[in-house]
């Protein structure tokens, strides 16, 4: 008898801060790598499937990401100390 099936395993590749398409705070957003992995006598033995995806933790919304927005935005979070947003227009008012 063959026992197999999937494992699925998560990983934390870095944290944002981002605008949330959700609620629509400014908030920190941890960009995480969910694969599932193929097993068979409950020993993982290759990936089957890798998404990518953001989590809100202001709300806890995820969104789903592609891989290239996924390595765009790791860059962002390790490169950048913060001012990675482009020129964002800040309505502070002016006195
Ligand atoms: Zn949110």
């Amino acid at each position: 008898m063959i026992i197999f099936g999937t494992k699925g395993y998560l990983y934390r590749l870095a944290i944002l801060t981002l605008v949330c398409g959700h609620c629509g705070n400014p908030a920190a957003h941890t960009l995480s790598k969910r694969v599932t992995k193929f097993t068979l006598f409950f020993v993982p033995l290759f990936p089957i499937s890798t998404k990518y995806l953001t989590q809100c933790t202001f709300c806890g919304a995820e969104q789903k990401v592609t891989r290239e927005q996924a390595e765009q935005l790791q860059a962002q979070g390790t490169g950048g100390n913060g001012a990675q947003t482009h020129g964002q227009p800040q309505q502070q008012p002016r006195f």
